[in-house]
């Protein structure tokens, strides 16, 4: 998460404050007199109308900053002002006087909102948007100081925004719901619905605490609504710290389960729930909080939702946020997208495929048949390249149908999101046809064909027929109806183009008859149509016999304006013209618009369709360049990899011309009889591969489960439901931990949760302290998966001391990678292969880094006096000496300890200790001891 995303806002304690700010700007309660000291009864108590007005609707919306729609601006007032400015670095001004206080404001202009939004919701803000809903002239109609009437017409949040300019291309915008159901035992089950208004998926599900953090890693949501009741219990406090995304609280009145069915019934006008599936309550409560919000956020205007589905959740690969980070699943440890697994691997063509690759990567699948229907539609299209080319070429037509819908279908949509789909259509009808041409296609990819048949092919080609090539942002611009299309229109464009030339003719004939070479016909929006001269002309026209033709309109420094009967009849045809041609358009666009309306749900199939062939053309085609493997996948407990690589590694060392060592890996259970995976002991020197061999196993197993194929020669592997991959000594100051403490942490999870069908990847587990210290928890834990996790592991250490206990215990195997030595440097092979690694060649990496010469001679000489007591008495022969892990191990110790610390944390986050006397701090230390 960017620190920038970190931002919550807003939170209850922003909103409180928000609303006390509002205080400050509230007229008095009517028929309270304000207190006479504070504000006396002159100028200074004086509220304009307006105000009034922009006072009565943030009080409206309080948690928003209120775009407050003044000619071609929003401005904003107050507090509002002073975020917006610092926010977008733009100039705060002063607007007037409010109850004696000056007025802080500033503005953008209308036309350049969408930049100013979009940096507002990605600092964590919401935006209500407040239009004048009436003509400025009905206004004066009511008296010259009535003020126009305005009303708040859209929320803009981080979670429920469609403009193109304001969502990343190739990801969902998901905004997720939370709703509980709690249990007899104490425990509760959560339901989630998660809702893409940029796209109209809608899907639900449900999950007990212990995942909802995962489920939260997964979707990835933009912007997280819940009741009231859940944001403020105490229990939940450090966990909305951790989800690390906006979360905004509702008040909790209607959104029971019953009220929420009935919500979700009228929406989607049926009699009952029962026709899109068995919803448990809490995941209809979810589903009808999450439509409330976007019914709140959008004041009637209606997103293309499609009927709530069950989210895929359940059945897929459970990884917790920090291994998503650490395998840089979808974005680097940075944040960033480029250098991911994802970008790696997205050779999609379409956004709409883009983003259902993000999702089919962040939760791989746990179904064998479902995955193997996948990797059956890659293998179609990795052995029919002619077909994936000629697909791939109709697909980089695509545009972005899916969220070009849903803008048409929120009346927010402009003439290219209608060339958008009119594009799509076609492109997709082309695909159909392209498929339509194989024999029998595999189940997936024979779905989505028939997806794409299914839409009405009149439609495509009455848009394209319709539209003209350039097409401008907004409808109102207008000529985006082709030439041709509508006599009556042509006519009118005809007639302002005939006008131009008719205002050119009677320039010509005012300049003949008046005898000035340099009079204009020129226009301005004051204006309109005038004639402009030189002054000293002007002062003639001012006279007879001119003053009958001209009047006299403005005074510049060295000329005069006018205008003439003539000119303000042609002014007049131009502009209705103009109007009425306006007005043809808008009703051509409306009629597009409707058909396309009507045909939404066909239309939205087809993008999802579009997506799914990208996803597999594209995942074939880097199949087939890459050399990729299809992986064989089932329900036993087998992980045997050959040749396997890190694509993301591979990548980089390819642009510098590198090869990559491809490295065989086997974490199969050894014999028909053993009762559990085998554990990987990796040692080896520092730069040696190690991490980069750890996380290529976890990622070939990410792959072949979301369905693709794996950078490997061959790869059979069982379903791994969970996937836990950890980093010692890993940094990660934006939570306030020390180094240890996280590496620590995230071990007791993986301790405590990792069953028998995990695959646990821990990297250098027990860096993060002293070397004793280090070793015990590593040997420790190898022991504790050995003996009651009994999952498939990796771990690589430097601890060389811990390779004894291959020996001494079943299923753990020793590897490392190989290196040799030549004249005092080392050099690095990349190579995977049995067996330990000698020594730690560290002193030679250090030298690599270029340490001072005498610093590196003076380690040589202390790593052997060190070496020499080691050999009296090796601490690896202390493996013989201890006794075996003992089992059963006390679970609960480590949740309690866990327990402690949060306790402990938050005691230690409440502590304001600037505000503390001595005395008070002796106090907090007493009280703190207590806690741990
Ligand atoms: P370690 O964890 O042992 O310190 P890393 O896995 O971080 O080592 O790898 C260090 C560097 O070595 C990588 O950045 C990469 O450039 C290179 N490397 C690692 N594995 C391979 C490989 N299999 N083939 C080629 N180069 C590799
Ligand atoms: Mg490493």
């Amino acid at each position: 998460m960017t620190p920038r995303s970190a931002q919550r806002f807003p939170s209850l304690g922003q909103i409180v404050s928000v609303r006390h700010a509002m205080q400050d700007v509230l007229p008095p309660p009517s028929g309270q007199n304000p207190p006479s000291a504070v504000a006396p009864r002159d100028d200074a108590a004086r509220v304009t109308p307006m105000m009034a007005q922009y006072v009565e609707i943030k009080a409206a919306n309080p948690d928003c900053l209120l775009f407050y729609r003044m000619g071609d601006f929003y401005e904003l007032f107050f507090s509002d002002a002073e975020i917006a400015s610092r926010t977008l670095g733009i100039v705060l001004t002063k607007r007037g006087k409010h109850q004696g206080h000056d007025i802080a404001m500033c503005g953008v202009p209308v036309e350049r909102a969408d930049d100013y939004l979009q940096r507002l919701i990605a600092a964590g803000h919401r935006v209500a948007v407040c239009e004048q809903v009436e003509d400025p002239a009905e206004a004066k109609k009511r008296g010259p100081k009535s003020v126009v009437r305005r009303d708040v017409v859209r929320l803009v949040t981080p979670g429920t925004i469609t403009e193109e300019r304001l969502l990343e291309p190739g990801r969902a915008s998901l905004l997720v719901a939370v709703a509980r159901r709690k249990l007899s035992d104490d425990g509760a089950l959560y339901g989630l619905a998660a809702i893409d208004i940029s796209t109209g998926r809608f899907s639900v599900m449900e999950t007990p605490q212990e995942r909802l953090a995962i489920e939260f890693a997964r979707l990835e949501p933009r912007e997280i609504v819940c009741p009231d009741a859940i944001y403020d219990d105490p229990a939940m406090k450090a966990f909305w710290h951790e989800v690390n995304v906006p979360v905004t609280p509702l008040a909790r009145e209607g959104l029971d389960a019953a009220s929420a069915e009935r919500r979700l019934k009228e929406f989607f006008g049926v009699a009952t729930l029962d026709a899109f599936g068995a919803f448990t309550r809490a995941e209809i409560a979810a589903a009808g909080a999450a439509l409330a919000y976007v019914e709140r956020t959008q004041f009637g205007a209606r997103p293309p939702l499609s009927p709530p589905v069950r989210d895929a959740g359940a059945g897929t690969m459970l990884i917790d946020a920090a291994t998503r980070t650490n395998l840089e699943l979808t974005r680097t440890l940075s944040g960033e997208r480029t250098g991911s697994l994802l970008a790696t691997i997205d050779r999609t063509a379409t956004p709409g495929g883009a983003r259902l690759l993000a999702e089919r990567l962040a939760g791989p699948l746990t179904d064998t048949a479902a995955i193997a229907n996948r990797h059956d539609a890659i293998a179609a299209l990795v052995a029919d390249s002619a077909l994936r080319e000629d697909l791939q070429r109709a697909l980089a037509r695509v545009p972005d149908v899916a969220r070009a819908l849903a803008r048409l279908s929120l009346d927010r949509g402009g003439p290219r999101d209608l060339a958008a789909l009119g594009a799509g259509l076609t492109a997709a009808r082309e695909i159909a046809a392209l498929l339509a041409r194989q024999g029998t296609l595999p189940q997936d990819l024979a779905s989505a064909a028939s997806a794409l048949g299914a839409t009405d092919p009149a439609l495509p080609t009455r848009l394209t027929d319709t539209l003209a090539e350039d097409l401008p942002l907004n409808r109102r611009d207008g000529r985006f109806v082709r030439e041709g299309f509508d006599a009556a229109l042509d006519e009118l464009r005809l007639l302002q183009v005939d006008s131009r030339k008719v205002i050119a003719q009677l320039q010509a004939r005012y300049s003949a008859e008046t005898g000035c070479r340099t009079l204009r016909i020129k226009h301005n929006s004051m204006l309109g149509y005038f004639v402009e001269v030189p002054q000293a002309v002007g002062e003639d026209f001012l006279k007879e016999p001119w003053r009958a033709t001209f009047v006299h309109r403005q005074t510049m420094s060295d000329a005069m304006r006018f205008s003439s009967i003539e000119l303000g009849e042609l002014e007049a045809k131009i502009a209705s013209a103009a109007d009425r041609a306006l007005k043809l358009e808008l009703g051509v666009f409306a009629a597009l618009c409707e058909a396309v309306l009507a045909q939404a749900e066909p239309i939205k199939a087809a993008a999802a369709a579009l997506a799914e062939i990208d996803v597999f053309a594209g995942l074939a085609e880097l199949a087939s360049r890459e050399g990729w493997s299809r992986p064989v996948i089932d329900d036993s407990a087998a992980f045997i990899i050959t040749g396997g690589r890190h694509p993301v590694v591979e990548a980089a060392l390819k642009r510098d011309g590198k090869p990559f060592v491809a490295n065989d890996s086997e974490l199969s259970p050894p014999g028909e009889s053993s009762n559990g995976g085998r554990i990987c002991l990796i040692t080896g020197p520092n730069m040696a591969g190690k991490s980069t061999f750890l996380r290529q196993n976890a990622l070939i197993a990410v792959l072949a489960q979301m369905g693709s194929f794996v950078p490997a020669a061959s790869a059979h592997l069982g379903i791994v439901d969970r996937l836990f991959s950890r980093v010692g000594a890993a940094d990660d100051l934006a939570r306030g931990r020390s180094t240890f403490m996280v590496e620590m942490v995230e071990t007791a999870a993986i301790l405590n949760q990792a069953g028998p069908r995990a695959l646990v990847i821990l990297d250098e587990i027990g860096r993060g302290t002293a070397t004793f210290d280090g070793l015990s928890i590593a040997w420790a834990a190898i022991e504790h998966l050995h003996e009651v996790n009994r999952c498939r592991s990796l771990f690589a250490t430097h601890y060389h001391e811990l390779t004894a206990l291959g020996d001494r215990l079943e299923r753990v195997s020793n590897a490392t990678v190989r290196v040799t030595e030549w004249n005092g440097e080392v050099i690095f092979l990349h190579e995977v292969v049995a067996g330990a690694a000698d020594r730690s060649y560290g002193i030679q990496v250090a030298k690599l880094a270029g340490l001072p010469l005498a610093v590196v001679e003076r380690a040589r000489a202390i790593l052997s006096e060190l070496e020499k007591t080691e050999r009296e008495k090796p601490v690896a022969s202390l493996v013989d000496d201890l006794p075996l892990f003992a089992a059963p191990v006390r679970r609960a110790a480590p949740v309690a300890a866990i327990a402690a610390v949060d306790a402990l944390r938050e005691a230690l986050n409440e502590l304001d200790l600037d505000e503390m006397t001595p005395r008070a701090a002796l106090e907090a230390l007493y009280r703190l001891k207590g806690l741990g």
